[in-house]
């Protein structure tokens, strides 16, 4: 687990999230919840963070931990699998959303994770993002969001911004990022959040809110990744780096959309809240009515 996480900071209390406040677990419980507390994500990473506040997230709300499934993506933040100690999935690149969809349907008393990178949810994963939002099914997709492809070598990915550079776009990006909770929110999402690695607290409480969220609930974790994004646009150091995120965080009731730029400023909290009837429901009842011999 990287080291950074500094449990006193609160910056921005989210506005809009229905879970109850989280207090932090103890140490002891965090780790009963890890498979070892050694990780291959690089010094000053922020993938441990942004798993830990997932495991806070779940012990704080007290979540039975034999029915929480993470079904996990390709690429660094997919190795998350190998380290929860709770039923995990490792699948295929971008094809996690369709697992969580099936195990959804299949038992809907699972209280289903998705972990995506920007590449595995919005560029290889993107239709299957799409049609999990539409669909509304029930589960909880938390996006690392470290604007690059990390454990490939620093491509460019559906995130990164233009201008920015990348071991594909070393004279900078021409082509413009997504929003990725613009996106889950147009698609059809019931619950849109975004936070920073930076504001621990918040990104737990974000991370709660989607787990008691009965829908697709969306939370954009702004990552830190030194090795590529940093250090080809902003910095090597994963302190510099987590200070920028408390630049450019601005809380969403304060964010003008018009006159900003995503990649400099962006608005945190909770974007979107809206109640819809969750898939597994809207499935079951029709199966229900198709035993009972009902319909066309
Ligand atoms: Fe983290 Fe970037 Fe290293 Fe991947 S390449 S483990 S995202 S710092």
């Amino acid at each position: 687990m990287c080291a950074l996480v500094d449990e006193s900071i609160v910056a921005h209390e989210p506005e809009g999230c229905t879970a109850p406040r989280i207090r932090p677990a103890p140490t002891a419980a965090i780790r009963s919840l890890l498979r070892s507390p050694k990780t291959l994500w690089c010094p000053g990473c922020s993938n441990g963070i942004i798993t830990r506040a997932i495991v806070d997230a779940v012990l704080g709300l007290e979540l039975d931990t034999d029915k929480v499934v993470v079904f996990a993506g390709i690429g660094c933040s997919g190795r998350i699998a190998n380290y929860l100690n709770v039923s995990t999935v490792h699948t295929a690149h971008g094809r996690a959303l369709p697992f969580a969809t099936g195990a959804k349907v299949a038992d809907p008393s699972l209280k289903v994770i998705v972990v995506m990178g920007d590449g595995d949810c919005a560029a290889i994963g993107g239709n299957h993002l799409i049609h999990a939002a539409r669909r509304n099914v029930d589960l909880t997709a938390v996006v690392f969001n470290n604007s690059i492809y990390g454990m490939t070598g620093g491509q460019k990915s559906p995130t990164t911004h233009v201008g920015d550079r990348s071991t594909t776009s070393p004279f900078g990006n021409s082509e413009p990022a997504f929003d990725l909770c613009g996106l889950a929110h147009a698609a059809g999402a019931t619950y849109v959040a975004r936070a920073t690695s930076w504001d621990y607290r918040q990104l737990v409480q974000l991370i709660a809110g989607g787990l008691v969220h009965e829908g697709f609930s969306f939370v954009e974790a702004m990552a830190v990744c030194t090795t590529y994004y940093g250090r080809f646009n902003l910095t090597a150091d994963p302190a510099e780096f987590l200070r920028a995120q408390r630049e450019h965080a601005i809380p969403v009731e304060k964010f003008d959309y018009g006159e900003t730029r995503l990649r400099d400023l962006y608005p945190v909290g909770v974007l979107h809240h809206v109640e819809r009837p969750p898939y597994s429901d809207v499935y079951a009842d029709m199966r229900r009515q198709a035993k009972e011999g009902r319909g066309g």
